[in-house]
């Protein structure tokens, strides 16, 4: 299986400072389609965290650009997605 990754800016908890971070895009479909964990990463404070629900709102966000600009993938989890990302933030 091809391993299309995706690079977003990550902001590191402990200083603020943004990187950015590859993540698979297949995994992290995945992981949001699923609720499922997403881990983030700062090399500055070698600090592992999991995605909040904003940063999973720009993954989503990301990714889905990221699927624009590749029509070849098909990402169908984006439908849900955009149904229910974050249910405790909003609203
Ligand atoms: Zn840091």
């Amino acid at each position: 299986m091809e391993d299309t990754l995706l690079r977003m800016p990550v902001m590191c908890p402990e200083c603020a400072r943004e990187w950015l971070m590859e993540v698979p895009i297949a995994s992290i479909a995945e992981a949001l389609a699923s609720n499922g964990y997403i881990r983030l990463y700062a090399p500055c404070h070698d600090k592992v965290w999991e995605a909040s629900c904003l940063e999973r709102e720009q993954l989503g966000e990301y990714l889905e650009v990221a699927n624009l600009s590749r029509s070849a993938r098909k990402i169908k989890v984006l439908g849900s997605l955009a149904a229910d990302p974050c249910p405790r933030a909003t609203r």
